[in-house]
């Protein structure tokens, strides 16, 4: 087993998955992603739940509501006036390309579904492979702050690594079926030990294998 395999097996060892509800469709769930870009769990999740009660989360009612309604719901979220408008957007793209239905987009080869999703306004590569990951099942790691900060401390990639790169290394080092969870720990460990400022290097499983605390 490589360093790099052996960093990851110990993640998927010593940390359990939090347990958080699935969105119904891949409408909602992108919907959920865009609430949470710099946002915590918690926030995310209540905007989220003011915005179906009060508006609807499906692209009919998001695209037929007032921008105001919508910022309304998902204050709670932050940065709630770009926010709505992002999400009206997505909603009477997602209606006037898709019928109203993602679905089609996700059974897609991977790279054709990223570029249909890219094709939405406030779409990134990161939501769409966020989206691509845990509605599709794609084997690929989406890399946010937390996995570019710990590959590159950890080494697994070199510090001017971009984002193809470290997804890339990641994707081929992680164990088959895997992906998901290596993605979801990672952030977890970015927040609970491998921290941006002071990370507790003292107590950290990975210490005999990290290069950076020297
Ligand atoms: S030893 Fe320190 S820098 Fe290395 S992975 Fe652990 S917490 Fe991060």
């Amino acid at each position: 087993m490589s360093r790099d395999e052996e960093i990851l097996k110990r993640l998927l060892e010593n940390y359990k998955r939090p347990w958080r509800p699935k969105a119904a469709d891949p409408f909602r769930s992108l919907v959920r992603i865009i609430l949470s870009q710099n946002t915590n769990y918690k926030n995310e999740s209540t905007a989220y739940s003011r915005l179906e009660s009060s508006v609807g989360a499906i692209p009919e009612s998001l695209a037929a509501a007032p921008i105001e309604a919508i910022a309304e719901a998902i204050k709670p979220a932050g940065m709630y006036n770009r926010r709505s408008v992002v999400l009206k957007n997505v909603a009477e793209e997602v209606l006037a390309r898709f019928d109203g239905d993602l679905t089609q987009v996700l059974v897609m080869p991977y790279e054709e579904a990223r570029e249909e999703l890219m094709g939405l306004t406030g779409v990134g590569y990161k939501t769409a492979d966020v989206l691509l990951m845990f509605d599709a099942g794609k084997q690929i790691i989406p890399v946010d702050r937390h996995i570019f900060r710990i590959s590159k401390r950890l080494g697994i990639v070199p510090e001017n690594a971009g984002y193809e790169q470290v997804r890339s290394a990641l994707e081929s080092t992680a164990p088959t079926g895997r992906h998901e969870d290596v993605h979801v720990l990672l952030i977890q460990f970015g927040r609970d030990i491998c921290r941006a400022l002071r990370p507790k290097c003292g107590g950290c499983f990975l210490r005999d294998l990290c290069p950076y605390p020297n």
